[in-house]
């Protein structure tokens, strides 16, 4: 395995909730002490690149914003490219629409306005804004998810319902697929990843406690895959698993042991 980048999930990977897994943070140290890329991913919509550096600062690893790569960033990357001139109709968290902001896109209050509508993640999902997605379905020629995550690790250990769950309860009323789900593992991820670890894909390594996502991501992009058992995924389930990681190790720390 000849690698120059690792594309390094967060949440599973590098910590969990609001513990630093053991071994992780000398584990990034000593992968760039290689000088090898590290980019950071990360499906959760809700908060920017900046808000990770500074949450990574917390745990002792120095990342710049072009090292981070959270759903929302690429979604609001996404919607600044291909649909500048669109109105887009957002069902989301104020941590993804302050992302929206900071690329331009001001989303549009009206449904029936919408050109494109975009489901994620955020507490105030209730009635009037499945109403609202309904409507906005109705109007829009493309619908997006930010990532496809059914539900989430919240710090105290329990699952909770996220962006992939919404989407899903919109696609449902409105008997309509999303066009795309970004995040991991889309093809807009895979593009954006490459891009910023200035790596081929053979020359990268993904490393994270999803198969889903993670490995599915890795996969899919023709890249090295390593998947850690620090997280939400057990020997068990790895057994088996279609796509199969090329490596399973029991965290980052042993990540090195594969270069
Ligand atoms: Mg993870």
């Amino acid at each position: 395995m000849n690698v120059s980048g690792v594309v390094v999930d967060l949440d599973g990977t590098v910590y969990r909730g609001d513990e630093p897994i053991a071994g992780a943070v000398d584990a990034i140290a000593r992968l760039r002490d290689r000088g090898l890329g590290v980019l950071f991913v990360t499906n959760n919509p809700t908060r920017s690149s900046e808000a990770y550096v500074e949450r990574l600062a917390a745990f002792g690893v120095d990342a710049t914003t072009e090292e981070v790569l959270p759903a929302g960033e690429v979604t609001a990357q996404f919607l600044a490219d291909r649909h500048a001139e669109d109105d887009v109709f957002c069902i989301g968290s104020s941590g993804l629409r302050e992302q929206l902001h900071d690329h331009g896109v001001v989303p549009v209050t009206d449904p029936d306005d919408a050109d494109v509508a975009v489901t994620s993640h955020t507490y105030g999902f209730d009635y009037e804004a499945l109403t609202e997605g309904l409507w906005a379905l109705d109007a829009a020629d493309r619908f997006y998810g930010t990532d496809p995550d059914l539900t989430y690790p919240d710090s105290d250990g329990r699952r909770y319902p996220g962006s992939g769950a919404i989407t899903r309860a919109v696609a449902g009323v409105a008997q309509r697929e999303p066009d795309r789900v970004l995040g991991k593992p889309s093809d807009v991820m895979v593009e954006l990843a490459c891009e910023r670890l200035h790596c081929r894909p053979e020359e990268t390594l993904v490393v994270g406690d999803g198969l889903d996502t993670d490995i599915a991501f890795g996969a899919r992009a023709g890249m090295w895959t390593a998947l850690v058992l620090s997280g939400r995924t057990s020997r068990a389930d790895a057994d088996g698993a279609s796509p199969e990681p090329d490596h399973v190790v029991e965290s980052l720390s042993d990540v090195l042991d594969l270069l």
